[in-house]
């Protein structure tokens, strides 16, 4: 059986994304496998059944005195945005080893001693295909920022008092929950006697 793709395949904004990717049993060939809440894949042919998972994502709030770090993002999807440092988790890497390691290849810089923060979920299309995630949000400070450099898919780097920062140039939902809820922890420490 020769299957043709599509020549151009055009996704819905919702949830039925993935039944439009996944036409075809990817174990049989069979048509149309049912997908299961949006969270599996199921192929009545020849019993094939495959979780689609949430993937772990880590971003931090750098802080450089009373600044926070923020990436400006130089690749699709959402290029020209504000962005926390930081990336999707690698099989069989620590939460804490993807930041450093993120933060290594996005800054050039050096940092540790994270703290974790607060999570948030989020639709993640890449490719046109639909991602769900899980993202993380640490702290931590960055005192010398000797050396930083944009690399990766950074296109450059700024510096903002936390307040100044307009939440809606900042690329994903779930930065912009996280980013808000540290807002409110800010204000709350100052007004702690
Ligand atoms: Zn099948």
């Amino acid at each position: 059986m020769t299957i043709q793709p599509p020549t151009s395949i055009a996704l819905p904004a919702g949830p039925s994304g993935l039944a439009d990717i996944f036409r075809y049993c990817p174990r049989c060939g069979g048509e149309r496998p049912r997908l299961d809440n949006n969270r599996s894949l199921r192929c009545d042919g020849c019993g094939f059944l495959f979780f689609f998972n949430s993937a772990a994502a880590a971003a931090a709030f750098i802080f450089h005195r009373d600044q926070l770090l923020l990436c400006v993002r130089g690749r699709e999807p959402a290029k020209g945005m504000l962005d926390l440092p930081g990336g999707f988790v690698e099989f069989d890497e620590a939460v804490e080893e993807c930041l450093r390691r993120e933060i290594r290849e996005e800054l050039n810089l050096e940092v540790a001693d994270f703290r974790y923060f607060a999570s948030a979920s989020n639709d993640y299309r890449y490719a046109g295909v639909p991602y769900k995630t899980t993202d993380l949000f640490f702290m931590c400070e960055a005192a010398d920022l000797t050396g930083i450099r944009p690399g990766d898919d950074v296109a450059d780097y700024v510096l903002a008092a936390p307040g100044a920062v307009d939440l809606s140039a900042l690329a994903f939902a779930s930065s912009r929950a996280a980013f808000g809820l540290l807002l409110e922890r800010l204000t709350r420490d100052r007004e702690r006697p």
